[in-house]
């Protein structure tokens, strides 16, 4: 069998002139984890977190794609990311785990918008809000069950319990909390928040519950609740790092090689001058940068792809260029694509060169890089 080459698919013609950093999108691996995310959580629906651009993987590539698949409620965590999202999907249930900003409320209705409401202040404004709008209105209660970051604490879920009054006006459709440690199954932590979520929510009056984040998924059915709030699995992330990942990385980031110039042994390349050549190189610049979110903590470290063969990265990583050696590689030329984070160069493995989260690597990937679909083969 012959190998297909790992190259690029997109057509250079669709580019907008300039563009020198492509994030290609494998439509079919994303379908493929929402519903293997799905199939692990048989009990309850799974909602996708596009917070973050879809963690850098581009919301206006992402949101119609996961619809499409079935994918019918969404989650942002700013008001703005939501407000881009129901222009791109007008019929989506949309929340926003932020909370319900000051003088936003009725931007929030306008849009048809669910705010997470994390605490009393938050729903005395929603509940106001309905009073102005004369009707009921939808939301999600958020319960802090131990991280001590957003959500009601138990002393506010005990002020609801005892004052049902303080609810009247608002319908939630939804209560849920976050697990700090579902990324390690053995963390007694879990089981910690779960009964805690579990005693909370039965204090306030019945709605569908929702714990589970992307590795919440692969804790088991006491975890799935009756709806899973997924992110980085839907992008590949793997989200049980102590084992082989069960999802696909998405993603493929290419960079275009603007220059390629041969070098004498001795001389240096870059800022600092922190690389020099042991013997007579080629070094191939890239249009790509620590500004586009290549990490500037790969200096002399980072490996980028040809053809599934690595290329060293070399010198620092400046805003908007990178230099690798190309001395072995003599088909890269002018014009040639190099691959910079993919299946086989996942998150995971620049986070770790780069001493990171692979959550970082992904969303920081910058607004200059083009995302688009991989077209079929
Ligand atoms: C970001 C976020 C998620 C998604 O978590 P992943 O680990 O990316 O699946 C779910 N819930 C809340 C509250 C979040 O902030």
């Amino acid at each position: 069998m012959t190998r297909t080459p790992e190259r690029p698919r997109f057509r250079e013609a669709d580019l907008p002139p300039g563009a020198s950093a492509v994030f290609e999108i494998d439509a079919a691996a994303l379908r493929a984890n929402y519903q293997a995310l799905r199939a692990r959580h048989p009990r309850g629906a799974v909602a996708a977190v596009v917070k973050a651009n879809a963690y850098g993987s581009g919301i206006e590539v992402i949101a119609p794609v996961l619809h499409q698949a079935g994918c019918s409620r969404f989650f942002t965590a700013h008001l703005g990311e939501a407000l881009t999202l129901r222009r791109l999907l007008p019929e989506a249930w949309i929340a926003v785990l932020n909370g319900l900003p000051p003088r936003a409320a009725e931007v929030f209705i306008e849009a048809r918008l669910l705010p997470v409401l994390g605490s009393l202040a938050e729903i005395a404004a929603w509940q106001a809000a309905a009073a102005r709008a004369g009707r009921r209105l939808p939301a999600i209660l958020h319960l802090d069950t131990g991280m001590a970051r957003l959500g009601l604490a138990a002393s506010e879920v005990a002020r609801l319990a005892e004052d049902p009054a303080l609810l009247a006006g608002i319908e939630v459709v939804l209560v849920m909390s976050h697990l700090m440690a579902a990324e390690r199954p053995d963390d007694p932590l879990n089981e910690a928040q779960r009964r805690r979520f579990v005693e909370l929510a039965e204090r306030l009056p019945p709605a569908p519950r929702s714990l589970a984040n992307s590795s919440g998924v692969f804790l088991g059915p006491a975890y799935a609740f009756d709806l899973a709030r997924a992110g980085a699995g839907l992008y590949g992330i793997n989200p049980v790092p102590a084992h082989p990942n069960p999802l696909r990385f998405i993603g493929r980031l290419w960079a275009r090689v603007l220059q390629v110039r041969e070098i004498a042994a001795g001389q240096p390349v870059g800022y600092d001058a922190s690389w020099r050549a042991s013997r007579p190189s080629r070094i191939a610049t890239l249009g790509l940068g620590y500004a586009d979110g290549f990490p500037y903590r790969l200096a002399n470290r980072g490996v980028l792809h040809f053809d599934e063969r690595p290329v060293p990265l070399v010198g620092r990583v400046s805003m908007d260029l990178i230099t690798c050696d190309v001395t072995d590689h003599p088909e890269v030329s002018p014009g040639a694509w190099l691959e910079a984070m993919g299946p086989a160069l996942p998150p995971e493995t620049l986070a770790a060169l780069a001493g990171t989260s692979p959550y970082e690597i992904l969303t920081s990937l910058g607004g200059r890089i083009v995302r688009c679909i991989r077209p079929e083969e």
